[in-house]
């Protein structure tokens, strides 16, 4: 009972302290295979796609990669698909390709522009996020301010974000994250 309360208040406090970054377009809990043009209109993320109005680090046919507009650490880039997924709750096995082909890019970003630093990779949870388009967090540390860290570390068992291979791991075994 104790700890269910804890867990209660935590998940309040969490939702409180990332809301003011939520946006309202495009929360409803629709399938992406059928996701409405209205939801990719007012998506922030397809249209930065679409008008090239953020200074795009790659690109191919389905990934693009860009910068934090509010940077958490010392480089902070975001890894895209190109087509609109919401989140990773959203995602089903067969996006596995997706994600392993978003995870090799920003290892290769990392390894080639920030070799020897540390760096993670990894995904906010629903509700806990503040664009409802998949992408994947490539922080290289060191956080700033340091308190970061903490909104990108799988505590609670991953209940506001999980490493990328975590999402990798259940994808390939047929779970839903
Ligand atoms: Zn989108
Ligand atoms: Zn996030």
């Amino acid at each position: 009972m104790k700890y269910r309360t804890y867990l209660f208040v935590g998940t309040v406090l969490m939702g409180l302290f990332f809301s003011k970054k939520r946006i309202s377009g495009g929360t409803t809990e629709d399938d992406c295979a059928g996701v409405s043009q209205e939801i990719i209109d007012n998506c922030v993320f397809c249209n930065i796609i679409k008008d090239n109005t953020r200074v795009i680090q790659y690109q191919d046919d389905d990934v693009v990669v860009f910068s934090d507009r509010t940077p958490k650490a010392s480089t902070h880039l975001l890894v895209i698909p190109r087509r609109h997924i919401k989140s990773v709750k959203t995602l089903k096995p067969s996006d596995l390709p997706t994600v392993l082909k978003m995870k090799d890019i920003a290892q290769t970003i990392a390894n080639r522009d920030f070799s020897g630093s540390a760096y993670r990779l990894g995904f906010h949870i629903p509700p806990f996020y503040s664009i409802p388009h998949l992408h994947l967090h490539l922080l290289v540390e060191p956080f700033t301010p340091t308190r970061k860290r903490f909104n990108y570390t799988p505590h609670l068992g991953g209940l506001w974000y999980k490493s990328v291979d975590t999402i990798i791991e259940s994808l390939s075994k047929d779970h839903i994250v």
